[in-house]
């Protein structure tokens, strides 16, 4: 089983899961990346950098 990088909560792919597709974990909130879908691999997408500005 594939788990969440952050939380290691178990996530669940949907049926048509493609390679690249970001996997938010229901349980954190973190966004997960499909990097291979055999075997089944995932990463962490790269965070939204919050622009603060000057
Ligand atoms: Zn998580």
């Amino acid at each position: 089983m594939t788990t969440c990088l952050e939380c290691d909560a178990p996530l669940t792919f949907p049926p048509d899961l493609i390679d690249g597709e970001i996997i938010p974990c229901a349980d954190c909130g973190a966004e997960l990346e499909v990097l291979s879908l055999s075997p089944l691999q995932v990463g962490l997408a790269p965070a939204v950098q919050e622009d603060w500005g000057e």
